[in-house]
């Protein structure tokens, strides 16, 4: 089964969610952590380990200029700025090239050949005996979010039960992570601005045709518009997890909840099952 993370906006306390999921489920079973928010991977915080790296590529063109003729196909073909064909030369904006290949189909002279150029990493560690984290890591200043998340699904893929913490928002890299999983959790906080992302997440899951439910994180016990938004829109509440200063404290020190609080771990495990009843799917 596989199992995305996601929330609106930033600051939900999303990856907290799957970071106490994830240890709570390796006690009993394997299971693989996909840290998809590549452009700010955290979940390492939470399981210090050593790490393999493994470079993560995409193609570019390169040109050979003894057989460009300086024709422009190129230049008019690529829609995202990454060729500029000049009176003597193709300049090449490596950072902006989305790798789609077109300008080498395009070139009337075959002058032009794809190289791999290096635009992030994906770190593997076994922090516990039953838990494999695998974050994927985009280079600054990269755009290539998606190549990155999917080399580390990649890499996760075949293991029976997988946690894929997406990065927050409802852009690209969402839809990347949110692409073959199963089941989606929408974490959320009461607030007005929680409820409007929570809206705009709630959305992408159903376009995306992926059941989900709700997680209501820092409650503070007036949760009435977001309930009554989860009714109307046929979102079960998985868990609520109530604001207090026990739980930021462990939070604030890089603690799991249901590690260092008791209950807490009979908690994520029936946020599992809640899960695993919405997925629909058998073990
Ligand atoms: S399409 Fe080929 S020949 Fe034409 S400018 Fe581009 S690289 Fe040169
Ligand atoms: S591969 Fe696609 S995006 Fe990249 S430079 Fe060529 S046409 Fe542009």
């Amino acid at each position: 089964m596989k199992i995305t993370i996601a929330s609106g906006k930033g600051g939900t306390g999303k990856s907290t969610v799957a970071a106490n999921l994830a240890y709570t489920l390796a006690r009993s079973c394997e299971v693989v952590l996909v840290d998809c928010d590549v452009e700010e991977p955290d979940l390492h915080l939470f399981f210090p380990a050593s790490a393999v790296d493994v470079p993560v590529t995409t193609p570019v063109p390169e040109i050979d200029p003894a057989r460009c003729t300086l024709c422009g196909e190129c230049g008019k073909f690529c829609h995202f700025g990454a060729l500029s064909v000049l009176k003597d030369r193709v300049l090449i904006f490596p950072e902006l090239c989305h790798s789609c290949g077109g300008c080498v189909l395009v070139c009337p002279q075959g002058a032009v050949r794809e190289v791999p150029r290096t635009v992030g990493r994906v770190a593997c560690s076994r922090p516990l005996p039953a838990l494999t984290l695998i974050s994927g890591v985009l280079n600054e200043g990269e755009v290539q979010a998606p190549t990155v998340i999917k080399a580390a699904k990649m890499l996760a893929e075949g293991h029976p039960l997988t946690l894929y913490d997406a990065s927050p928002g409802i852009a690209c890299p969402v839809i990347e992570t949110l692409e073959g999983s199963d089941v989606c959790v929408l974490v959320t906080e009461s607030t007005p601005f929680g409820l409007h992302d929570l809206r705009l997440a709630a959305e992408v899951a159903e376009r995306v045709g992926i059941p989900a439910g709700v997680v209501i994180n820092r409650s503070d016990g007036q949760d009435e518009a977001t309930l009554g938004f989860c009714r109307e829109r046929g979102l079960p509440i998985l868990m609520t997890i109530p604001f207090s200063r026990e739980i930021a404290a462990v939070q604030n020190r890089g603690g799991l909840i249901c590690r260092d609080l008791p209950g807490w771990e009979e908690r994520f495990t029936g946020l599992f099952s809640e899960i695993v009843k919405i997925a629909g799917v058998s073990l």
